[in-house]
């Protein structure tokens, strides 16, 4: 039976590891560290934490939750370890990052059937070869050389280098009183030289010209939060006054344009971002019949439909003045926040386009893709990505057929959006409730409602276990 190989002893790769070896399948995995650092990794231990000493909530009630339950009922060694090293955090799971690394590094190089190796894979292994299959777990910050070989595979426009999250809120925290549902359907109004290339900013609302019989847009459905010029200017002046992340050096690198943090923008000008992502032309207010001053867009996630993101809002403001700031929007008064924005080095492929639930990727069966390079975001759900290839990539050795868990189950939606989300507009995401499968009949309580789709989905993992129990894998 061959070894699975493991290129990269992080969050995935250490899960990952464990999975397959627990199923009796010889392991191999390649770290870089301490050999070659990364621009963030500080020691050379397996699994280190590089920010945040948080894994989130741990109550069945939110997603990651949920996750983290499930992943427990699966073995997994990195909730083993985490639940070691846990330090009070109220209702989230925190841990001692250093307790917690030194127990991963320990019970991963003390398995007797994994065998860990210091070295930087440079290239993606050869189909069929030595080291077939194979997980690749590098995270974010995939080494140079091997990052341009994934980019070979995969494809220019299939691997991002660079994350540009603009903020994500929940559907039913948006005040649908001051927000309207519209597309941006008449655009010709306002430029003779056609669609977006108008150079007119109106001086406040202006009338619309309608253009009869277009009612729909290609663009789909936008909620538009609609500014007057005195909300405008009083949110101009909050934002460049906000405090920027302190960020790692490789963040200060130049931004691409098309991916302007908001505040970089607005420092240019006053009227920069009313050119911009705030641009009111064609956005008529059914209370006003007008176009606003400046509008922000905000549209539904292709899968989660009870998320909407801020067209265009990627941000490096942090987190808590992000909160304060944008709920000075005309109908976000109020948002919660499903994630905020920012802008950081990420290294990761086009899930849709490469991966199948199974984490193999479409191409070649043998060659997985776990943890935060597969498309997934944070620490729980790379470790929960890399559970899954590390059993999948073991079942293959023993020439058995890899299997995704449902939908219904957190680890199952992960999975499901990482290999079926609309690849055009495609952004890691966390485990959130809007990936799993929608209940059938929703209570209207919110409490019932999480509590119903926790027990669902525990009873479906349970019933997946036994099936995988019956059929000896
Ligand atoms: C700056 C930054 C901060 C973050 N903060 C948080 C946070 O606070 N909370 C959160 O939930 N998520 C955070 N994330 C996102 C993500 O959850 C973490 O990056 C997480 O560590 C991802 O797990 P992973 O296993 O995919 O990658 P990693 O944990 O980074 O593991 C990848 C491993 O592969 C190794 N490697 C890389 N290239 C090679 C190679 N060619 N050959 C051999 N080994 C290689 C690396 O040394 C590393 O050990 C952050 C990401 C970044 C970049």
């Amino acid at each position: 039976m061959p070894a699975v190989h493991i290129i990269g002893a992080g969050l995935a790769g250490s899960e990952a590891a464990w999975q397959a070896a627990e199923t009796g399948v010889d392991v191999v995995i390649h770290e870089m560290r301490p050999v070659r650092g990364t621009a963030v990794h500080q020691t050379g231990g397996l699994a280190e934490l590089v920010c945040s000493n948080s894994f989130r909530g741990d109550k069945l009630d939110n997603a990651v939750g949920l996750l983290k339950e499930e992943m427990r009922r699966l073995g997994s060694l990195i909730m083993r370890a985490a639940d070691e090293a846990r330090v009070p955090a109220g209702a989230a799971l925190a841990v001692d990052r250093h307790v917690f690394s030194r127990r991963v590094t320990e019970i991963v190089s003390s398995h007797p059937r994994i065998s860990l190796v210091r070295e930087e894979v440079v290239r993606v292994p050869a189909a069929g070869g030595p080291w077939s299959p194979v997980v690749i777990a590098t995270g974010p910050l995939t080494s140079d050389a091997l990052s341009a070989d994934i980019q070979l595979l995969v494809g220019d426009q299939h691997l991002s280098f660079y994350d540009a999250i603009s903020p994500i809120v929940l559907a039913e925290s948006i005040d649908l009183s001051k927000a309207f549902r519209a597309s941006r359907w008449n655009r010709n109004v306002w430029s003779a030289s056609g669609p977006g290339t108008s150079t007119t900013l109106p001086t406040d609302a202006v009338p619309v010209l309608a253009v009869p019989g277009e009612s729909a847009s290609p663009e789909g459905d936008y909620l538009n939060c609609p500014f007057t010029r005195d909300q405008y200017d009083t949110f101009y002046d909050a934002l460049v006054a906000a405090e920027s992340a302190t960020v790692h050096d490789f963040d200060t690198a130049n931004f691409f344009e098309g991916c302007l943090p908001i505040e970089v923008m607005a420092y240019r000008g006053r009227d920069t971002l009313r050119f911009g992502p705030m641009k009111p032309v064609g956005l008529t207010d059914p209370r006003t019949g007008r176009f606003p001053y400046a509008v922000v867009q905000l549209r539904q996630d292709t899968l989660a439909g009870d998320h909407f993101s801020l067209v265009g809002f990627q941000t490096q403001i942090k987190w808590g003045d992000q909160a304060r700031v944008l709920r000075m929007i005309p109908g976000l008064e109020q948002a919660e926040f499903v994630r905020y924005g920012m802008v950081h080095r990420n290294t990761y492929i086009c899930g849709p386009k490469v991966l199948r639930p199974t984490w193999q990727t479409r191409g070649r069966a043998d060659l997985f893709f776990a943890g935060q390079v597969s498309g997934v975001e944070g620490y729980v759900e790379s470790a929960a990505s890399g559970l899954l290839a590390g059993r999948n990539a073991a079942a293959l050795a023993r020439g058995q057929d890899p299997r995704t868990l449902p939908r219904t189950t957190a680890i199952g939606a992960l999975a499901h959006y990482v290999a079926h989300a609309d690849p055009a507009h495609y952004q890691p995401s966390n485990i959130t409730h809007g990936i799993m499968e929608p209940l059938q009949q929703p209570p209207r309580d919110k409490a019932r409602k999480k509590a119903l789709i926790a027990e669902r989905a525990l009873a479906d993992l349970d019933a997946w276990v036994g099936e995988v129990a019956v059929s000896g894998r």
